[in-house]
């Protein structure tokens, strides 16, 4: 069985638990959980030094409730036709836990983008769009795709560039694809949006106290200490956002190898470490691990496992000793390890919910594409002026004058970056709270995953329901 396989299988098993939680009509939910389109192609690419080496792709439409569909493009060896589906899967359901109005959907090639070229990384990037949009798997209303891992705002902006070019005069062809850079379309805060939708999940979770009390923790992130797993896009912006907070990055784990300092190391310092030894390992003053997986095994509160799918598992899961997993990446928490970590009182903090800061950006850099305008661009200037003239009553009325500082730090208008901040906080910390009240509702029945599932289930059962197809 292929990795794959496992992942859509441990995808598959927890919406079948959750969905036995549920009344709706065993058609609906056998409808919600089955991936809708599946396209497969192979294609011929040149490399730079004139060999011709086939290459294959995948995307993975799972849901059609709402359109358009949404899901990251990945580049990884592991790729195939069952990994999309679960990813696929998982989207439909993030979506619908966080109000983003789309289906869930997810590309991929099979290729280690480390073995490629810029230039071929391009070719083959092109070709795969011009592959989607032959077959209708791609466009602003019916597929958009976004980074994932191996992808980044470089890969989206070739994704922009060959749609635009395939559909001349499409108004809103922009909006085919996010992530993309700010100057190829994409929105400020989309680089930093799942980590910084990690951390505001976490801090939510955290803030209650009762929840916190029932770990052995104190309410807050302040002095927390935090294992990251992965210090690509998530896991790096994640352990910023941690480490701005307060918290302590007792370990630091990547692909080739894992350090540790119990009394916290610095973030920047050790990528700057990095990028010049292309190593985390041997940073002063930490101590290297024998493997990368031991960072999971060391003392401390919350694990970040940003890296790939099936990282925890049954064989480490009864030796990682954080309170709470808290999935930054999608499906890092196997089937039996969830059982065991749930048995031992972990709190799992699900990836549907937690890393869904990335397609909530998505979703606001899709609208501004659609809009053709930047947010803020029309009320920042208004905002500015009615707060100095609030200003300027007030100090009137008590016969001073603030300070120029004073002054300027109260009249700030919203930029595009503060509105997308502001509504991924209030999307991730409101999104979180039906979960709970779930989890709260089944009484130590569900685990958070399931409570999620549940949640999400629901909500995509009823788009099914208005169509009036199923009971
Ligand atoms: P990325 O490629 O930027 O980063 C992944 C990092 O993990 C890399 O630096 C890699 O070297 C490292 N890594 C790989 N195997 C490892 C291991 N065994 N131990 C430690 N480190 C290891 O990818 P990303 O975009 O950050 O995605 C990471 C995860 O988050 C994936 O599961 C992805 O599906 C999920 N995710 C990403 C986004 C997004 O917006 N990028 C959104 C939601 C979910």
């Amino acid at each position: 069985m292929s990795l794959g396989a496992r992942f859509l299988e441990q995808v598959d098993r927890a919406f079948d638990r959750a969905a036995g939680f549920t009344n709706h009509d065993p058609t609906l939910l056998a409808n919600i959980r089955t991936c809708k389109n599946l396209f497969y192609t192979s294609f011929p690419i040149k490399r730079d030094d004139g060999r011709i080496e086939v290459m294959h792709a995948w995307r993975a439409e799972h849901s059609h409730h709402k359109l358009p569909c949404k899901g990251g493009i990945r580049y990884a060896e592991a790729v195939d036709a069952e990994e999309v589906q679960a990813l696929a899967a998982l989207m439909t359901y993030k979506c619908a836990l966080v109000d983003v109005p789309f289906g869930g959907a997810k590309g991929g090639i099979r290729l280690n983008p480390k073995r490629y070229s810029p230039a071929e990384l391009e070719r083959i990037t092109r070709r795969y769009v011009f592959e989607l949009v032959r077959k209708n798997f791609m466009g602003p209303g019916l597929d958009v795709p976004a980074p994932d891992v191996g992808t980044g705002p470089r890969e989206m902006a070739w994704i922009a560039d060959t749609y635009t070019q395939l559909r001349p005069g499409e108004l809103d062809a922009m909006g085919c694809v996010t992530g993309k850079p700010v100057s190829a379309g994409g929105i400020r805060g989309r680089v930093e949006a799942t980590g910084r939708g990690v951390f505001y999940g976490v801090r939510e979770v955290c803030s209650v106290a009762e929840d916190m009390q029932a770990l052995g923790l104190s309410p807050g992130i302040q002095g927390k200490r935090v294992v990251i797993q992965g210090l690509g896009n998530v896991g790096y912006f994640a352990a910023r956002f941690f480490q701005e907070a307060g918290a302590v990055l007792v370990g630091l784990a990547e692909s080739e190898g894992a350090i540790a300092d119990p009394n916290g190391l610095d973030l920047e310092k050790v990528m700057a470490h990095r990028r010049e030894r292309r190593s985390i390992l041997e940073f002063s003053g930490a101590t290297n691990l024998t493997r990368r997986e031991d960072a999971l095994e060391l003392d401390y509160d919350i694990l970040v496992p940003a890296a790939l799918e099936r990282q925890i598992t049954a064989e480490n899961a009864p030796r990682i000793k954080a309170k709470i997993v808290a999935e930054g990446a999608n499906g890092p928490t196997t089937t039996e390890a969830d059982e065991i970590l749930t048995r031992r009182g972990v709190l799992v903090l699900p990836d549907a919910y937690l890393n869904a800061g990335g397609v909530t950006v998505s979703y606001f850099e899709w609208v501004k594409n659609l809009g053709h305008v930047r947010f803020g661009r029309m009320q920042k200037r208004f905002e500015q002026n009615a707060y100095a003239r609030l200003l300027h009553v007030v100090e009137g009325s008590i016969g001073r004058q603030f300070t120029p500082e004073q002054t300027e730090r109260v009249t700030r208008g919203a930029s595009e970056e503060d509105l997308v901040n502001s509504g991924l906080e209030e999307t991730m910390t409101g999104a979180y709270h039906p979960i709970r009240e779930v989890w709260k509702q089944h009484g130590g029945k569900v685990d958070l995953r399931t409570a999620a599932l549940i949640v999400a289930i629901d909500k995509v059962a009823l788009s099914y329901q208005q169509l009036g197809i199923f009971p």
